[in-house]
C-alpha cells in the first residue's frame, strides 16, 4: 500500500485545503483538477503550469492513481466492459454503452451490495466494501482515457453517467456525492445534471439528504406496485415502504425546481410481477406522478430460478401502461454476451482469465515500450 496521498481521492475543495496547508495558493486545486480529470494526465511532472519545484514536491508526496484494469472486453453490439481491481481480491465492473451520439458509462459504487434484491446477481454475491472517491471517479477516468489521445485535444467522450453498476450508491453516500460533484464540475468532466443519474433501491433518509446537496437525475428501482410483492423483491421496502418512498421522491423533485420527470425502473420477471393486474396497479399508483416507466426484461444469471418473460408478455405489459397514459420504454439488452447487462455484474473473473489478461497487458506494454 502506497503512503502517498492519492490526489484522485480529493474533491476540488479538499485539494484547495491541501494546497493551503502546503503554503500554496488555493487555485492550484483547479489547475490539478484540470490536468487530472479534464485531460487525463496522471504524471505530475507533466503539469507545466506548476513550478518545477512544486511539481517535484508533489511527485514526492502524492500520486494520481486510478484503480487497476485487469480485464477489458468489447461486446458484439459495441458495449465495452472493464473488470477493475480495487485491491485484496475485490473486483468491480464498469460498462460503457455507445448509442448514436451518446456514450453512457455505468459506474459501480460498492463491491457487492447489502440490499440483496432477489433478482440481482450483485446482491446474491453479498457485500464486501464501499468504494472510495478515487475508485468511483477513477472508473470515469479510465473510460474517458480509453479513447486514444482524444483527451490531449480536450475532447470529452462520455456523455452520460449512470450509477447503476454494482452496489447501492446511497449506501456509500459521501464518496458518491463527491464523485458526482466532479462529474458535474466544468473543470473536470463537465456533465450536465440531467446526464448524471443516480439509481436507488429507495433509501428514504438518504434521498432526503441528497435533495439538500444535489439535483442530479434520480431513478427509482420500483419493480412492484404494492408492498407485499416489493417486500419480496426489494427487501429494503420493509423499512421504507412504497408510500414513504414516493413522498421522498416528490420532495426531491420539488427541490430540483425544474419540472423534472422521474424514471421508475420495473424489472419484468416471468409470472412474478408481469401480470396485467399488476400493470393496472402500477398505472394507478403512478397516475399523478410526472414520470417515465422503464421496463427491464429480467437478465438471467446462474443460480437464479427467475425467468425472463416472452417478448409478447413484455409488450402487453407496456401497451397496458401506455393505454393508461404512461410513457413507457423497454430497456434493450446490451452486452449480455459478455455478461455486461443489468444485474449481471458480479465483479468476478476466474484465475485463468486473469492470468491470461495480465500476460496480454504485459505484452502490450512491452510493444508500446511505455
Ligand atoms: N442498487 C441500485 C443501482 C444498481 S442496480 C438500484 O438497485 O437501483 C441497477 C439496475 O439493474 C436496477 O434497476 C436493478 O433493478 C437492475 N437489475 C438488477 N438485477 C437485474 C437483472 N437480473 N436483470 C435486469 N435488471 C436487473
Ligand atoms: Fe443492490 Fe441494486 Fe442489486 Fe438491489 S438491484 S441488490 S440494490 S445492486
Amino acid at each position: 500500500m502506497s503512503s502517498k496521498t492519492n490526489l484522485m481521492d480529493l474533491t476540488r475543495g479538499e485539494l484547495g485545503e491541501y494546497f493551503l496547508n502546503l503554503g500554496e495558493k488555493e487555485y492550484r486545486a483547479t489547475q490539478i483538477i484540470k490536468w487530472m480529470h479534464q485531460r487525463g494526465v496522471s504524471d505530475i511532472s507533466k503539469m507545466t503550469d506548476l513550478s518545477k519545484e512544486l511539481r517535484e514536491r508533489l511527485s514526492h508526496e502524492c500520486e494520481i492513481r486510478a484503480p487497476e484494469v485487469i480485464y477489458e472486453r468489447d461486446s458484439k453490439d459495441g458495449t465495452r466492459k472493464w473488470v477493475v481491481s480495487v485491491g485484496e481480491g475485490d473486483l468491480i465492473e464498469m460498462v460503457l454503452i455507445p448509442e448514436g451520439k451518446r456514450a453512457t458509462l455505468c459506474v459501480s459504487s460498492q463491491v457487492g451490495c447489502a440490499i440483496d434484491c432477489s433478482f440481482c446477481a450483485t446482491g446474491k454475491q453479498g457485500f464486501s466494501r464501499n468504494l472510495s472517491l478515487a475508485e468511483i471517479i477513477g472508473q470515469l477516468w479510465i473510460a474517458e482515457n480509453s479513447f486514444g489521445d482524444s483527451r490531449a485535444k480536450g475532447e470529452r467522450n462520455i456523455t452520460n453517467v449512470v450509477m447503476m453498476g454494482m452496489g447501492e450508491p446511497l449506501h456509500n453516500f459521501d464518496p458518491v456525492v463527491k464523485a458526482m460533484e466532479l462529474m458535474l464540475d466544468n473543470n473536470a468532466y463537465g456533465l450536465s445534471k440531467r446526464r448524471v443519474t443516480l439509481s436507488t433501491s429507495g433509501l428514504v433518509p438518504q434521498i432526503d439528504k441528497l435533495s439538500k446537496l444535489s439535483d442530479v437525475s434520480l431513478t427509482i428501482s420500483l419493480h412492484a406496485p404494492n408492498d407485499k410483492l416489493r417486500d419480496e423483491l426489494v427487501p429494503v421496502n420493509k423499512k421504507y415502504p412504497i408510500k414513504t418512498l414516493l413522498k421522498s421522491v416528490t420532495n426531491y423533485v420539488d427541490q430540483c425546481n425544474d419540472s423534472r420527470v422521474t424514471t421508475f425502473e420495473y424489472i419484468l420477471i416471468d409470472r412474478v410481477n408481469d401480470s396485467l393486474e399488476l400493470a393496472a396497479e402500477l398505472a394507478d399508483l403512478l397516475k399523478d406522478f410526472p414520470c417515465k416507466i422503464n421496463l427491464i426484461p429480467f437478465n438471467s444469471f446462474s443460480d437464479s430460478a427467475y425467468k425472463r418473460p416472452s417478448g409478447n408478455r413484455v409488450k402487453r405489459f407496456q401497451e397496458f401502461l401506455q393505454s393508461k397514459g404512461h410513457v413507457v420504454t423497454i430497456r434493450s439488452t446490451r452486452g449480455d454476451d459478455i455478461m455486461a447487462a443489468c444485474g449481471q455484474l458480479v465483479g468476478k473473473v476466474n484465475d485463468k482469465t486473469r492470468r491470461k489478461e495480465r500476460k496480454k497487458k504485459k505484452e502490450l506494454i512491452k510493444t508500446k515500450s511505455i
